[in-house]
């Protein structure tokens, strides 16, 4: 995987593997295709995140990309952002509630240990979270990409294997299609004229900045063997390749497992306790410790929180301003700017090029010189 991330995001799909060979995965693995066929669905165009689209309009969902889910909640009539989609899971921990009447929920327990395992993101059963996801039973394997601020869902056709659930997971937690990232055209041929005509099929093979918001990251290098990655033969119409290698070869595709790649990019997703020299958090993001227990949020209301086990442990005191982007400066200052690029809090620790902002497993946050050495730590700030 590697891949891109909405916001840093990351994956979705699934793909089939060997089609020829292994025709329940193919089968499994098939994201909401021929969906057109339901009579209570219709092909609209919204305006999202500032981009025009072409979607499928779903019950209380816009279906994008096959698989992913726009509630219609959060489209607005402008051509503006909204932003919900964008948003990780504070923490890397993932809220869940499985369905009651979700059938086979086996394969939501397996990959929930598959990604437990390979992954720093952790599963929690949901008891007052405003934010969680449920495991639903549906038609189709979907997911929304990211955690987003109304209620979201995995949904399930009985046929989604336990890959598939890994892989909608994925989306969950961020990841868009390999296949659908926006340096894609780099490492793949998309051969048009062997997919389907219909847009809904197509849509899946067309570069996340062209349908989404552009705001994706690709966290690794092209993953071929990525989960989210599409077999070669993906919706072929006529047997010939639908994807290929850019000197025109096929590529072995993964179906089952996260890569390696899939493991690192999530991990520099989400798991990057580092704010280096020149780097900044911008309003809505955070960086997590590397175990997930804490992490540093520059939120919307200009505060700049650090966060123990989902608790406020100190803050800048800077809520209800227009600060909106924390800065590590060159100089070793980390410094919060307002919108009118106007500092609004700083460690005062200029004097110090090149040092980095820390999330320390023990729950601290400090800065740490070039040389190594501890030059300001929260403790030595206000504790709220
Ligand atoms: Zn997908």
């Amino acid at each position: 995987m590697k891949n891109y991330f909405k916001f840093s995001t990351l994956f979705t799909i699934l793909i089939f593997s060997l089609i020829s060979c292994e025709k329940d995965l193919t089968d499994d693995l098939t994201e909401n295709t021929n969906s057109s066929t339901d009579i209570n669905e219709s092909i609209e165009t919204i305006n999202y995140d500032g981009k025009t689209l072409t979607v499928i309009k779903k019950e209380d969902n816009y279906i994008l990309d096959g698989d992913i889910i726009i509630p219609i909640s959060e489209v607005s009539d402008q051509s503006k952002s909204t932003g919900t989609t964008k948003s990780r899971w504070p923490g890397g921990v993932v809220y869940y509630v499985i369905d009651p009447n979700l059938f086979n929920k086996d394969r939501v327990t397996a990959a929930i240990e598959h990604w437990e395992k390979n992954t720093r993101i952790r599963f929690v059963k949901r008891t007052n979270q405003p934010n969680y996801v449920t495991f639903r039973q549906g038609s189709g394997c979907s997911s929304n990409v990211g955690m987003i601020s109304v209620p979201q869902f995995i949904t399930l056709g009985n046929s989604c294997s336990t890959a598939s659930v890994i892989h909608e997971i994925g989306h969950t937690v961020g990841l868009y299609h390999e296949q659908n990232r926006k340096d894609r055209d780099k490492y793949v041929n998309i051969l048009w004229e062997n997919l389907p005509s219909d847009i809904i099929t197509r849509s899946q093979f067309t570069r996340y900045d062209e349908f989404f918001n552009g705001e994706g990251n690709e966290y690794t290098a092209f993953d071929f063997g990525s989960i989210m990655m599409y077999n070669p033969f993906a919706f072929s119409i006529n047997g010939k390749p639908t994807i290929t290698k850019k000197d025109g070869s096929l590529y072995n595709a993964n179906s089952r497992i996260l890569s390696q790649k899939d493991k690192e990019g999530v991990r520099r997703m989400y798991f990057n306790n580092l704010l280096t020299a020149g780097n900044k958090l911008n309003k809505g993001n955070f960086r997590n410790s590397r175990d997930g227990r804490n992490y540093l949020k520059m939120q919307n209301d200009g505060n700049v929180v650090m966060y123990r086990d989902g608790k406020a442990v100190w803050s800048t005191r800077t809520n209800k301003t227009t600060s909106n982007r924390l800065v590590m400066q060159r100089d070793g200052n980390l410094v919060l700017y307002n919108i009118n690029n106007r500092p609004t809090w700083a460690s005062g620790t200029n004097g110090y090029p090149n040092s980095r902002l820390a999330l320390l497993n023990n729950g601290d946050m400090v800065i740490i010189s070039s040389s190594g050495t501890v030059i300001w730590s929260m403790r030595r700030g206000k504790l709220i």
